[in-house]
């Protein structure tokens, strides 16, 4: 591509440059015009097609990375702490989890939602991620301000029958709003979120389903994420009916379970098209992933919230091993230490059992942090090519080629070693920010 003369850019060079998990160039440059790669290879070739008058920016000893994507986030959900300010342990029981978020959402402010989501941002931005699949929280409004590139997924919750239709009002009320967003902050884009198949019940998902089909949207839903949700499902039991709905006073004891396998309930109730998200997928079979994945879903995997809940852990193995592509997100603040997709891409590579070589499997696990995240989001980006949007990070190299940097890359990258986060072409974090 030529590119118009006089347009106002920057040139960015350094030591290497990723341009997608499989290409790098030594030493590699990067030249941004107008929020978007203009050009991206080697720093010969790029500094040769650059437009005259492009300044320089000259990162040694580091590399140029497509940034990060956080697939599964709840930006506004904080962590918790106890009155005088010390971080609240996990509860062993995942019902008293959903039953601390829900106390939670009760009691907070509706101005901190917009500050939770500020700082928390601010945090996946220090991490050198650009992009994230967000649930929406209570206040819609503070995504006008975003300044990481987001889904925002508005979620749905009603398990009556009766409730289906109120709660379809709320949600198309939500997308309408997040429309809004857009409008004015192009870094955001709606999605449709039925929240579980525990809390979301059939007439609600056929209809979210159905409203994702008719304007366009990507729809995520959390599947198969605990013990106790596999028991409701399968008959209509377990803590779910009887600690969790009795303690929010509804009556779930007309529902028996599903009646069906996962994948066919999901695919006769619409929600089984080409792009929809599952999330958390832990307590599937290795059939029922790949009869979803045969049914169009994409995947985005969170071991270390799994692992905090004690719910177990996704089939890391069988996802690389069947070539499965997936995406990492760590799950909100509520569940995890951090928001680190370095430490997300560490502990699925403590998971794998197959017999792909260590160094390749990291190679691919930066794949899952990058381009299989945009991919998964219906997002551009994820790679650093032309015409995709400026969204890099630029950190320390660890030096190594090959497979070998990408596993010095998971192995030694954590927030110090992130130098510069930028967003659609802006500095979103860092030395230039
Ligand atoms: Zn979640």
């Amino acid at each position: 591509m030529k590119p118009a003369p006089g347009r106002q850019g920057v040139v960015y060079v350094a030591s290497r440059l990723v341009v997608e998990a499989g290409a790098t160039f030594s030493p590699g440059a990067v030249a941004v015009a107008d929020g978007n790669v203009l050009l991206a290879g080697p720093k010969a070739d790029v500094l040769r097609a650059a437009p005259a008058g492009f300044p320089r920016m000259e990162f040694p000893g580091e590399v140029i990375l497509p940034g990060l994507v956080n697939a599964h986030v709840h930006l506004q959900i904080p962590r918790f702490t106890d009155p005088a300010g010390m971080p609240l342990p996990i509860p062993p029981s995942f019902v008293d989890w959903i039953l601390r978020v829900i106390a939670w959402r009760l009691g907070a402010t509706q101005a901190s939602f917009a500050g939770n989501l500020r700082s928390a941002a601010a945090e996946a931005l220090s991490f050198g991620t650009t992009t994230v699949g967000e649930i929406a929280g209570p206040d819609l409004s503070a995504y006008d301000g975003c300044p990481v590139r987001a889904r925002v997924f508005a979620e749905g919750i009603g398990f009556a029958p009766h409730v289906a239709n109120e709660v379809l009002g709320i949600v198309e009320a939500a997308i309408d709003r997040l429309e809004t967003t857009a409008a004015s902050n192009p870094l955001v884009l709606p999605g449709v979120s039925p929240h579980t198949l525990y809390t979301v019940g059939e007439n609600l998902l056929r209809s979210l389903a159905d409203l994702a089909a008719a304007r366009g949207l990507p729809a995520c839903i959390h599947l198969a994420e605990s013990v106790p949700e596999m028991a409701f499902l399968a008959d209509g039991g377990g803590e779910i009916a009887s600690r969790l709905y009795p303690a929010v006073g509804k009556d779930v004891s007309w529902f028996g379970g599903l009646g069906r396998t996962i994948p066919a309930y999901l695919a006769e109730t619409g929600i089984l098209r080409e792009g929809v998200l599952l999330v958390h997928t832990v307590h599937l079979a290795r059939p029922e992933i790949d009869a979803l994945r045969a049914g169009g879903a994409r995947f985005v995997l969170c071991p270390r919230s799994n692992a905090s809940h004690g719910n177990g852990a996704p089939d890391i193995t069988h996802f690389v091993d069947a070539k499965i592509p997936f995406a990492l997100g760590t799950d909100s603040l509520g569940s995890v230490p951090d928001l680190s997709p370095w430490e997300e891409m560490r502990a699925a590579r403590s998971l794998y059992k197959g017999r792909k070589k260590d160094a390749a499997l990291c190679r691919e696990l930066f794949r899952a942090a990058t381009e299989n995240g945009t991919a998964a989001l219906g997002l551009p980006g994820g790679i650093l090519a032309p015409g995709e949007p400026a969204d890099f990070a630029i950190v320390d190299d660890p030096g190594g080629d090959g497979d070998r940097f990408f596993r010095g890359l998971l192995e030694k990258t954590g927030r110090e070693n992130v130098r510069l986060t930028v967003v659609a072409g802006q500095s979103a974090h860092g030395a230039a920010a």
